[in-house]
């Protein structure tokens, strides 16, 4: 099959340039964002030198002070300006989405919305933000414990979800009343510039949200990270760079939150409604072309429902319309070459060792980086697959004989993000829910972000929460102050 794709241009109503202290600025240098569906250039964009990067954390140092005392009320008024903004341009959102990141149309507005409603979430969080008032253990004073902003953050968002990141990161953190120097994925800037450009637009002060790009991922952030003014690092990518970001977060003690990889097992047990088990698989597998940290990793399906599951899946997977986003399609490209090259080699490897193709298996040839959506059938666990993420539109199968060893299997993985298992069965739904090592287990569903949760993981899949009642807490640190008070009836004598 040979891939045949119309390019589109990015609108000018998107922003090119960086974003310090309240100006959109030149860098001296730039560089060519690639639009994956046509392998070709979408459009340049500022290339941020250490200079600049550094000149982003004296900004929003400078700014810290001032938009922590802006008032709840006020700072939450801002939000909602910028949340109506937001929905007034949801379209450009979405296709500026689809035209760096390459996922389908009908994905980038399903993650508009929901980046939205985290964004309001933290709207309405802001003025509910409530501290506690005790005696002293042994009298005589008073115990006020409240909550105050950790102060300047680095945030770094990868390019598979390149609004909900920064959405989500930077809606706690300047709810929260911290300022921020955001770093954007060098595969999805332009998202990320029409976002903090909303910010600007509803009337942020200067200096409270930052924005950089860069080819010089590794040297801007190790910069950042060595400077003692900068208190938090938010990072959402992959579990080696966490690990490096978390080793040079020791040297000032930086408070650090990490959404990192995940493996995830998808459980299908033998009672499960095989059905609604197949049509959630097929979302959860090939959503974002796969490349999502809480994708299906691991389908893991009991012997008996084996046949029947396996055969409607891959006839599900067949009928999965590949294409530009901007089309009619189901699923789009691969972000970008070198991942489409890896996800090569990582088949035909897996096939080498052992694992048989059911449908799909090669790349497309053509414009852009397409990927056939692929089955594959394993016999037992598969030591190439070991602790890998396959992060593509590449579903692995294997099946197994009891409950037990379904959940065994599942929780032999450093990871510990998302998990997911169907059965009908209450008390076994509880029973694995409770014993799978993972940060969230969807029950009976392959979808499970929202606002209200708390999502992240375990394990080598991260430290801290976003969302629900936690997320905004990554960014607050507890202040305790301790008030000498003279006894009542001293004062009242
Ligand atoms: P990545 O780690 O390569 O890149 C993520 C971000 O880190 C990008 O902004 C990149 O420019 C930056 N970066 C790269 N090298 C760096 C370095 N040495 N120092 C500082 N920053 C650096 O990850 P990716 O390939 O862009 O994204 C895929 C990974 O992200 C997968 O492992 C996926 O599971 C994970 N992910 C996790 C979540 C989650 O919430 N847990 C969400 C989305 C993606």
């Amino acid at each position: 099959m040979q891939m045949k794709v119309t390019d589109v241009s990015l609108s000018e109503a998107v922003p090119r340039t960086l974003f310090i202290d309240g100006v959109w600025r030149e860098a001296q240098a730039s560089f060519e964002v690639v639009n994956p569906a046509t392998g070709r250039a979408l459009a340049t964009v500022a290339d941020a030198s250490l200079t600049d990067a550094r000149d982003a954390l004296d900004a929003a140092v400078a700014a810290q002070a001032v938009w922590h005392a802006v008032a709840p009320r006020e700072r939450a008024n801002l939000f909602h300006r910028a949340h109506a903004l937001l929905i007034e341009r949801a379209e450009l959102f979405a296709q500026t989405m689809t035209l760096e990141s390459g996922k389908p149309l009908t994905e980038s507005r399903g993650e508009f919305k929901l980046s939205a409603e985290f964004f309001l979430w933290y709207a309405e969080q802001i003025a509910h933000l409530h501290g506690t008032f005790a005696d002293g253990s042994h009298g005589g004073y008073r115990i006020v414990a409240t909550h105050q902003p950790v102060g300047p953050c680095l945030l770094v968002t990868p390019w598979n979800f390149p609004l909900l990141m920064i959405a989500r990161k930077a809606g706690a953190a300047l709810a929260a009343g911290c300022t921020v120097v955001t770093k954007s994925a060098r595969e999805t800037p332009f998202t990320s510039a029409l976002f903090v450009k909303v910010l600007e637009d509803a009337g942020f002060p200067a200096g409270v949200i930052n924005l950089i790009h860069t080819t010089d991922a590794a040297g801007v952030s190790s910069q950042l990270m060595s400077d003692r003014r900068l208190r938090k690092v938010s990072f959402t990518g992959s579990t080696g760079v966490g690990s490096t970001l978390l080793s040079q977060a020791a040297q000032h003690i930086i408070n650090a939150s990490m959404e990192l990889g995940g493996d995830g097992p998808f459980i299908v047990l033998d009672d499960a409604d095989i059905d609604a088990a197949v049509e959630s698989a097929i979302v959860c597998k090939f959503r974002n072309a796969g490349q999502a940290c809480v994708a299906a990793n691991r389908i893991i399906v009991h012997e008996d429902v084996e046949e029947e599951f396996t055969r409607k899946f891959v006839e599900k997977t067949r009928a999965l319309r590949v294409g530009n986003g901007l089309d009619t399609v189901d699923v789009g490209p691969i972000v970008s070459a070198r991942q489409r090259d890896r996800v090569e080699r990582m088949v035909n490897q897996l096939t080498e060792a052992g694992a048989e193709v059911l449908t799909g298996g090669k790349a497309l040839a053509g414009d852009g980086y397409f990927y056939e959506p692929t089955v594959m059938r394993f016999t037992g666990a598969c030591e190439a697959l070991r602790d890998e993420e396959l992060f593509a539109p590449v579903a692995a199968i294997f099946p197994v004989k009891s409950t037990a060893q379904a959940l065994a299997f599942a929780n032999d993985t450093c990871y510990g993000l998302a998990a997911y298992l169907f059965t009908r069965d209450i008390s076994r739904a509880i029973a694995l829910g409770e014993h799978l090592d993972f940060g969230m287990v969807g029950i009976n569903r392959g979808i499970m972000a929202d606002p209200a949760a708390p999502f992240g993981g375990i394990k080598a899949s991260g430290l801290g929460r976003e969302g629900g009642h936690d997320g905004i807490y990554e960014f607050l640190e507890p202040k305790y102050l301790a008030i000498t008070v003279k006894p009542a009836q001293e004062i009242l004598a």
